[in-house]
């Protein structure tokens, strides 16, 4: 197949991997960060640590957006079913993440909520079109990439004058979470990002320079397939090497500087800045999360519906915290494979295919650190 094929090639994998053996400096550590869960569940679905020096070590950061919506957001999307009787359209992975006292959404399904898995938002949409009598809420959680289409939703709500439709957001933004993750004191010690690509698709790669240029540390924006990750890898252990901090563009084939210039106009039409947002395992991150304008408050569930948020800590049980903070991984967590799985996950991490918890589970658990 044109275009995929070649980004999985096995040959081209372990000549890169090669390549990159050969330009480690055998006495120092390359601690690098992927901040998307794409890159986790390439990196473990095709066994790319494996093919990697000892001394390469990859991370896995907070890039998952099921895995770092927080339990109190969650609870209000369950109160937003359960309370309000809306109907609540979430994609299929919101359902299972556990909220407050293992409650989640499936489980309020099950107690006579209105929730629907929905593919995108046009589906929710189309179901407030469909059927006027019900509140249609979608939940709309994610980076940078899902949140142009919620804006849009937004748009065209108001431009079709669909009054039972609106949207509970949860939009957060990657280079807010960076900046904190390298100004948290008991964050782990990196030395380079892995660069997210979707993301970058739409906010482009100039929005990095700030954050590689202040903190030291490379950012290589990577594409998704097995290959992109290893020449991401290498032209940032060429930068490490040469002392270089800079963001470099491996994903010139989808990523401009600028981004997605449109894309960012609609979102700053209908989104205005959090002042903070409470992440899973991050805690509460300045400037890091949208919120709907007021002037779009009759679209806007929060107000609509008068939603509180509080904070809920973890199942004491979970690491899911330390994990998205790159300071453990999931091997490290007692109940990984054991208590929590994907058919019954503990943690958020455990859901998505992109967390950390599931990618490993499904691709990674049996699987020990070989030379190439
Ligand atoms: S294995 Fe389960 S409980 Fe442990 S950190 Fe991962 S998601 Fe949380």
């Amino acid at each position: 197949m044109k275009y995929v094929d070649e980004f999985r090639d096995g040959h081209a994998a372990r000549a890169l991997a090669a390549e990159i053996a050969a330009v480690v400096q055998p006495d120092r550590q390359y601690r690098l960060m992927e901040f998307c869960g794409g890159h986790t569940h390439a990196i473990a679905r095709y066994g790319l640590s494996a093919l990697l020096p000892d001394n390469v070590e990859l991370i896995h950061g907070p890039g998952c957006p099921v895995c770092v919506l927080p339990i109190g957001r969650l609870d209000g999307a369950i109160a937003l079913a359960l309370e309000h009787g809306v109907t609540l359209c979430t994609y299929g992975d919101t359902l299972r993440v556990p909220g407050s006292g293992r409650m989640s959404l499936y489980k309020a399904r099950a107690a006579g909520g209105d929730v629907r898995m929905v593919y995108s938002v046009d589906d929710a949409l189309a179901l407030a079109r469909a059927e006027p009598q019900r509140q249609v809420v979608f939940f709309a959680i994610g980076f940078e990439t899902t949140t142009p289409p919620t804006a849009l939703a937004l748009l065209t709500a108001r431009a079709e004058g669909l009054s039972n439709f609106s949207v509970y957001a949860n939009h957060v933004l990657t280079p807010a979470a960076m900046r904190h993750l390298l100004a948290s004191g008991d964050g782990v010690a990196l030395d380079g990002f892995i660069g997210p690509s979707h993301v970058s698709t739409v906010i482009g790669s100039d929005v990095y320079a700030d954050i590689a240029r202040d903190s030291g540390k490379p950012v290589v924006i990577t594409g998704f397939e097995p290959l992109d990750v290893l020449i991401g890898v290498r032209m940032l252990i060429e930068q490490i090497n040469q002392g270089r901090a800079e963001v470099e563009n491996q994903f010139i084939r989808a990523v401009t500087a600028a981004g997605n210039r449109k894309a960012r106009q609609v979102v700053d039409e209908v989104f205005a800045l959090r002042p903070a947002f409470d992440w899973r395992g991050l805690g509460e991150v300045a400037a890091s999360a949208l919120a709907i304008r007021p002037e779009w408050s009759a679209w806007d569930a929060e107000v609509k519906f008068g939603l509180t948020t509080h904070s809920v800590a973890d199942n004491k049980a979970c690491e899911c915290g330390a994990i998205l903070q790159g300071r453990k991984k999931p091997q490290d967590c007692k109940v990984f494979a054991t208590v929590c799985t994907p058919d019954n996950p503990l943690g958020a991490c455990m859901v998505s295919s992109e967390g950390a918890c599931a990618a490993h589970y499904s691709y990674g658990r049996f699987v020990s650190k070989e030379p190439a």
